[in-house]
């Protein structure tokens, strides 16, 4: 018997237009469209995880102990307080899954990390909308702080993401601001801190002071880590525990767990690292900033957003070349952009190359 193809139909309507997430591979492109860390892991530390004792045949440690003491003794935050993920992204629906849902919103100022929408839709929680405002000069951005906490006060409203630094404009916005924002808005606030390696910057010392306040870091930037999948939010006790009740409980593989104890052993391994490759953004940085037609935004992240005049015609040029960018489409606020990260230091020079090349 034939069963008639139905599924279509079967599917919650939340999900049913949405589009699955697709992410941009071209074979022989450099890439440095992903904002990733290029540089391989410092010396020995691959050989000691691939020599790791890890029973592979059993279930990893959900409390995640080791990574979470370690993470615990890197920030200094208690490991109540801290709750790892199968990278952010997996975190960012989680949040959203315990405080959003049905006849709840969150609050995102775009333009800003794509993610957050996609897990409002899955996890049917509305979308609030408080966009960044462009400077008059139209080449920087800020928080509209004001505007935030007039929306929080919606009684619909739980959670509000600020990202900073801000993907993809690289905006760090100022501590005030977002520390305006938790103490006055009254909801959940979470601060993605994905760059904040980068930026040097960061609001966790604030959470003994604030239940309201969460902070989202990765491993995926600056720890190289990205194929391996894990992220981590930090909280007060309390607050964590919620987040606690909903979450899968094996979400963390031993492998990551264990990738993650060795990256904060080679942490200063890593801020050498991070020092090389802001220098690398600086010189591609300079070159974008000398070529007339192009506009570029201030950036505290290990990317830059930028603004040729035509951003289609630069980004299939730059794959001629071999360098695979971000086309970031048509942005609310700020328009049409591109965005790249740096990528290996012989690259950086091609790219550097290929841009003069393109605007002469
Ligand atoms: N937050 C921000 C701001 C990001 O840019 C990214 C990755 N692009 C993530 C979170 C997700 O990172 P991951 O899931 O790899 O930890």
């Amino acid at each position: 018997m034939v069963v008639k193809n139905n599924m279509e139909a079967l599917i919650r309507p939340q999900i049913k237009n949405l589009r699955p997430y697709v992410s941009k591979a071209i074979p022989g492109c450099v890439r440095l469209d992903a904002n990733e860390n290029p540089l391989p892991w410092p010396h020995g530390m691959q050989e000691e995880l691939l020599s790791a004792p890890i029973a592979f045949n059993r279930y990893p440690d959900g409390e995640a102990r080791e990574l979470n003491k370690a993470l615990a003794e890197a920030t200094g935050i208690p490991q109540e307080g801290i709750l790892t993920g199968n990278g952010s992204d997996e975190l960012i629906q989680l949040i959203m899954t315990t405080f959003g849902g049905e006849d709840r919103a969150v609050l995102i100022h775009p333009p800003t990390f794509s993610m957050y929408k996609a897990a409002a839709m899955v996890t049917s929680t509305e979308i609030r909308e408080v966009p960044l405002i462009l400077n008059d000069e139209g080449n920087d951005l800020r928080l509209d702080v004001e505007g935030i906490i007039r929306t929080a006060a919606q009684p619909e409203l739980s959670v509000i993401v600020l990202c900073n630094p801000n993907n993809p404009t690289g905006t760090l916005f100022p501590r005030e601001d977002i520390m305006k924002i938790v103490r006055e808005s009254g909801k959940l606030v979470v601060v993605d801190e994905a760059y904040g390696e980068f930026a040097g910057e960061s609001v966790l010392d604030e959470i003994p002071n604030y239940p309201n306040l969460l902070v989202l870091k990765t491993f995926s930037k600056l720890y190289g880590m990205a194929a391996l999948r894990l992220g981590y939010l930090l909280g007060q006790s309390s607050t964590i525990e919620l987040l606690n009740r909903g979450r899968q409980p094996f979400n963390v593989n031993s492998f990551s767990q264990k990738a993650g104890v060795l990256a904060l052993k080679y942490k200063e391994e890593f801020a050498e690292q991070k020092e090389l490759l802001l220098g690398e953004l600086e010189k591609i940085v300079a070159t974008l900033r000398s070529l007339d037609s192009v506009k570029v935004f201030p950036t505290r992240g290990n990317f830059v957003l930028f603004q040729p005049e035509n951003p289609e015609a630069c980004y299939e040029q730059l794959i001629q070349k071999g360098f695979l960018v971000r086309n970031m489409g048509e942005l609310p606020v700020v328009g049409k952009a591109l965005r790249l990260s740096p990528g290996l230091p012989e690259d950086n020079a091609g790219l550097i190359k290929a841009l003069q090349e393109l605007f002469s």
